[in-house]
């Protein structure tokens, strides 16, 4: 028989299907909050040229417990949609921005709905109406200003090279080279990023490598920017890149950041650039019996798969394929590993927004991650993203974790083995 709730008093007992509604059931119903439940704004964003796919979502939440933002927050796919349908405008709303474009819940959802496609695109109509984190409009000046997201000079973006110690050829003198390096911003500005550039141009030189870099003609790849909804930036970029490319003669392009190589893979063909691209990871993985190593190391360490190396790109053996055939390392993998790494935080605009994140989230992801570490046992956390060490290095020393856990470049490893 129908009850109506509203006529039930806070100390009747009423049973309905056998089930006692107890007066506290009475009160929550009062209580709750009422929405206004439709399809008008999802329907308003899935419009949105590669935003379509939010629609498919069917609510099974297998791409909850996967969100590395779910896990110090509340978010995720599923309920992205869910709140479209109570009428939170993904356009105005703070929701925009946590997404780390990690890849994690594409990977598990049966309908394909595609966070990867969708972020970049609603973010696009809200950089057009001004709704932006602050923190991010001044990486997006920045980059346009400047070249590059940290507002250094561009006159300054080879200085690194000055100190390597070894010859750093630049292709404007060079003309041609078998490898094009691609350095990219951080490791030519950040200061463990440009000893990690140091370490790899000495590797370089050790096996012989035919290289060249672009110096002060390089400019930022714009990957990160494109996902954090900045396509016109991206595109003066790439477009400025593939000019400069067409100028010399190289086989290969070598990065070091594994979000140039997405762009130069998937990004840069749309506009006309297309590019044999290899991580020097994978550059090295099958060069390692080539080289000299003149130290055992004695480290147990931890490996951290980048989303965009991993994830994205498809590759998981090449660092670890360098790890092991270093001299005293043992390697002990994090639970959340190869396809279902944890992200650092840093991806999809993320590196710029930490500010931002710290009002939405109860922890960084980059903790999260430095924790789980620890519990490895390991003594280095090792990493072959360029945005992970300052990360990492960050979030070890705000959980506490300074003394038990060291973060490194695997290339850092890499020299330190050769004892270069
Ligand atoms: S896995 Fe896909 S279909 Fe399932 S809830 Fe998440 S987004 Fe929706
Ligand atoms: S891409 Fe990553 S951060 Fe974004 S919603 Fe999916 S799992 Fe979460």
């Amino acid at each position: 028989m129908p009850v109506d709730p509203k006529q039930i008093r806070a100390k009747d007992k009423v049973v309905v299907d056998g089930i006692e509604l107890t007066s506290e059931w009475n009160r929550m119903f009062d209580q709750r909050p009422v929405f206004d439940y439709g399809i008008d704004v999802l329907e308003k964003i899935a419009e949105i040229p590669g935003a379509e796919s939010i629609a498919w979502c069917y609510q099974c939440a297998q791409c909850v417990p996967v969100c590395p933002v779910n896990e110090v927050g509340d978010y995720g796919p599923r309920k992205i949609y869910r709140r479209l349908q109570f009428g939170i405008d993904l356009l105005t709303d703070d929701e925009l921005w946590k997404c780390t474009t990690c890849m994690n819940c594409l990977r598990v959802c049966p309908k394909d709905v595609n966070m990867i496609n969708i972020m970049p695109a609603v973010r696009e109509e809200a950089v057009m109406e001004g709704h932006v984190p602050a923190e991010l409009q001044e990486v997006f000046e920045n980059t346009f200003e400047y070249g590059n997201p940290l507002g250094e000079s561009p006159r300054k973006r080879a200085d690194w090279a000055k100190d390597a110690g070894v010859p750093v050829p630049i292709m404007k003198e060079k003309k041609e080279a078998d490898i094009l390096w691609f350095v990219e911003c951080y490791p030519s500005y950040h200061p463990r990023g440009k000893e990690t550039s140091v370490a790899l141009a000495k590797v370089l030189n050790a096996l012989n490598v035919d290289f060249g870099i672009l110096g002060t003609e390089e400019k930022c790849s714009c990957d990160s920017q494109r996902l954090a909804g900045e396509r016109g930036l991206f595109e003066e970029f790439a477009e400025e890149n593939i000019k400069t490319f067409s100028k010399y003669k190289f086989n290969k392009i070598l990065v070091t950041d594994p979000h140039a190589l997405n762009a130069f893979k998937k990004e840069y063909p749309k506009l006309g650039g297309e590019y044999d691209v290899v991580h020097y990871t994978t550059f090295l993985a099958p060069l390692m019996d080539k080289l000299e190593f003149k130290n055992t190391l004695n480290y147990k360490v931890t490996f951290h798969d980048p989303c965009y190396l991993g994830r994205h790109n498809g590759e998981y053996d090449a660092p670890r394929q360098i790890i092991n055939s270093l001299p005293g390392v043992e390697l002990v993998e994090m639970w959340r590993c190869r396809q279902n790494s944890f992200c650092c935080g840093g991806g999809g605009g993320g590196m710029w927004l930490d500010g931002f994140m710290a009002d939405h989230v109860k922890e960084r992801l980059s903790e999260n991650r430095v924790k789980e570490a620890v519990e490895t046992g390991a003594d280095v956390l090792v990493v072959c993203c360029p945005y992970e060490i300052s990360r990492f290095e960050d979030a070890v020393k705000s959980t506490g974790n300074e003394g038990k856990l060291i973060v490194k470049d695997i290339i850092e490893l890499v020299v330190e083995a050769m004892g270069v």
